[in-house]
């Protein structure tokens, strides 16, 4: 299998190559912050303890993603492989995502990172709130408390997959087609 890893701040362009990255090597794309926005959408209780956290900036605690993660994992038996893309987001999900995976007999092969800085996100960010209508994106202070989330809980797995040889950072500036060829080159480097 090809479990990939996608990794960056918000606003990197996770989904944006996600999408470019599943076409291309037929993987499933699960998305926490998509399930979630799901949740929200058919107004679950899950979807409205998660809103709230969600409009702060704040992460949703780890055991809802875990078990997200799980049974969309169990739902797709036949995947060729995963694109994780929004978790994990601290290192209890990334140790749940390693024994979730070695029950299928299968592991995390590579964690692709998307490196933009700050200001460029921001900038992004505050324009995707213009068009998509996103909460989040709207307003400076959350996406700012959602940087400093990531600075703090969810920075720290670089560490995590470095000591197991499977990170690699890529360059998120520049044009989507450019950062999709540096992409799909890692991968092909790494996975043949
Ligand atoms: P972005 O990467 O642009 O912040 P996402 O769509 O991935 O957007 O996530 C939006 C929000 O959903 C996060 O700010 C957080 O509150 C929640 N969320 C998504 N994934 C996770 C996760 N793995 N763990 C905890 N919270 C999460």
């Amino acid at each position: 299998m090809l479990n990939i890893v996608l990794f960056g701040p918000p606003g990197a362009g996770k989904g944006t190559q996600s999408e470019k990255l599943i076409a291309k090597y037929q993987l499933v794309h699960l998305s926490t912050g998509d399930i979630l926005r799901s949740e929200i959408g058919r107004g679950t209780k899950l979807g409205l303890e998660a809103k709230k956290l969600m409009d702060q900036g704040v992460l949703v605690p780890d055991e809802v993603v875990i078990g997200m993660i799980e049974s969309k994992v169990d739902a797709n038996k036949n995947a060729k492989g995963f694109i994780f893309d929004g978790f994990p987001r601290t290192t209890a999900q990334a140790e749940a995502l390693d024994k979730l995976l070695k029950t299928k007999e299968t592991g995390i092969s590579m964690m692709l990172a998307l490196e933009v800085d700050n200001e460029e996100l921001i900038k992004r960010l505050l324009n995707r709130g213009k068009d998509s209508g996103r909460a989040d994106d709207q307003n400076r202070g959350v996406i700012q408390k959602r940087i400093t989330e990531y600075n703090n809980k969810t920075a720290p797995l670089k560490d995590y997959y470095m000591k197991q040889n499977k990170f690699s950072g890529i360059k998120g500036v520049g044009s989507v087609e450019e950062i999709f060829t540096s992409l799909a080159e890692t991968i092909d480097k790494s996975h043949k």
